[in-house]
């Protein structure tokens, strides 16, 4: 009998899986459903290119290669439930598939601001290419953006916004920018190039309510000043997809829980991607749930080849890259437990600071610079970091010593 594979999210992890099936051998049946109108699609640009001069969706693969691989998508349709025990799911417009193996991809959605309610006008979040084009509809120049939270997104919206025109204040609760796994001395730089761009940046500014009035929306912050905006836009963080999972009695911790091979609870179902943490060899097995681009991407690998049966597990350095303005920021392994800093300057501004534990571990390598200037050490630190390398210090420091002649040593 025909295996059937079923992929639920069809975002950038359930795309990579459904065709590194293909390329992986199997025969059997793929159906990859997603909820979205959209085929799976890039969501990096969203806050970037889409609103821009980008109006269409970077698709992952033109329908075309799904028909050739042989991969059914199904778009617009929600999975609904697991039925372990039938070992099948229940789409949202009735159909029932079995399954062989499943792999959740449910990815991750915008935590929404307190009290905000669902369709609103002027208070968005952005995760979507349709919230994207909201967005885009509304970011003519002169319009009054408030932007909540200093995060990724936040900051990233910042940007492109005051290339548009825009008039742009963020407004983030913590006492900096990019308080979660960026240092204070990356989000400095990042701070001081948005303030010289002419966006207002308030931290430590907690928010008391959000007054949606017909013309504008009024910001009131808990020291008293009001913020008043004709558009909202609220970062605040993202929320693993795991309702389906639960609703299946399958572990969930921070995420569906999975092991090193990306398997559930259940050993028929999978999950990876966003919706997911799993424990990483290469930190002690520290259980951690990753939201990056590039982590959707090799998880899908991963997962299809373990349903496959193969026994392959997460062999990954973190990653992650950040582009506002012409300033990237990239982000290779984890630093929490790091006890020493050192810096390595690159000219131009560039610099890259290097993360060691006690032992003198390189734990993890944060840069920044303009356009891709510490691309190449990034990746170089990477494997560094991959080999769990304790580089000489003062050799780090130094422009001078090349770090492909650390990672040979
Ligand atoms: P998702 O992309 O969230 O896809 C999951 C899909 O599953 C969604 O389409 C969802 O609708 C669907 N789904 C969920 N539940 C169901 C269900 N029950 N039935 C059917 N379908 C369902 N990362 C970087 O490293 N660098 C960047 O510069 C960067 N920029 C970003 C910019 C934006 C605006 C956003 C939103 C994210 C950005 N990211 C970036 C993060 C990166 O895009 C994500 O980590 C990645 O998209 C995660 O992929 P995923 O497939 O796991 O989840
Ligand atoms: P994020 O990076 O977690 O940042 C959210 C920020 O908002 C945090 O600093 C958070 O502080 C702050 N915040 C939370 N509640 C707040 C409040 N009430 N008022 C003011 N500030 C508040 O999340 P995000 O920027 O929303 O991004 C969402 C998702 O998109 C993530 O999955 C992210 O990885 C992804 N994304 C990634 C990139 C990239 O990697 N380049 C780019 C865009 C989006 P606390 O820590 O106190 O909660």
């Amino acid at each position: 009998m025909t295996e059937h594979i079923v992929i639920v999210g069809a975002g950038l992890c359930g795309a990579r899986a459904a065709f590194a099936l293909r390329g992986l051998g199997f025969a059997g049946s793929v159906t990859l459903v997603g909820e979205e109108l959209l085929p799976p699609y890039e969501r990096p640009p969203l806050s970037k290119q889409t609103l821009i001069d980008e109006p269409e969706p970077r698709v992952i693969a033109a329908g075309d290669d799904y028909r050739s691989a042989g991969i059914r998508l199904v778009t617009g349709e929600r999975v609904d439930k697991i039925d372990r025990a039938g070992s099948r799911v229940l789409l949202s417009g009735g159909e029932q598939l079995a399954y062989d193996r499943l792999l959740l991809a449910t990815g991750a959605r915008p935590r929404p601001f307190p009290g905000v309610a669902e369709g609103s006008e002027r208070i968005l979040t952005l995760r979507s290419h349709a919230d994207a084009a909201t967005i885009r509809s509304r970011l003519v120049s002169g319009v009054r953006l408030a932007v909540i939270g200093g995060g990724f997104i936040g900051l990233e919206l910042a940007a492109t916004a005051r290339r548009l025109g825009a008039e742009v204040t963020v407004i983030e609760g913590q006492p900096r920018l990019l308080s979660r796994g960026v240092p204070a001395e990356i989000a400095d730089v990042v701070a001081l190039r948005h303030k010289a761009e002419g966006v207002k940046v308030l931290c430590g500014t907690a928010i008391a309510s959000l007054a949606e009035e017909p013309d504008e929306v009024s910001v009131q912050l808990a020291d008293g000043r009001i913020v008043r905006a004709d558009l909202v836009v609220a970062g605040i963080g993202a929320i693993p997809n795991t309702a389906l999972a639960e609703q299946a009695g399958l572990a969930i911790e921070n995420g569906i829980a999975v092991d090193a091979r990306l398997e559930t609870s259940d050993p028929k179902i999978f999950a990876a991607g966003d919706c997911c943490s799993f424990p990483l060899a290469l930190y002690g097995d520290r259980r951690v749930r990753l939201e990056s681009w590039r982590n959707a991407q090799d998880q899908g690998h991963l997962a299809a080849a373990n349903m496959l049966g193969d026994s392959v597990e997460n062999p990954g350095v973190p990653w992650f890259w950040s582009d506002q303005y012409d300033l990237t920021l990239q982000i290779a392994g984890l630093a929490e437990g790091a006890s020493t800093t050192v810096r390595r300057d690159l000219g131009e501004e560039a610099f890259i600071l290097f993360h060691l534990d006690p032992e003198g571990r390189l734990l993890a390598a944060s840069g920044i610079g303009r356009g891709n200037a510490v691309a190449r050490d990034i990746r170089l630190a990477e494997m560094l970091i991959a080999a769990r390398a304790c580089p000489d210090p003062a050799s780090l420091a130094s422009a001078d010593t090349k770090l492909k002649k650390l990672l040979a040593a």
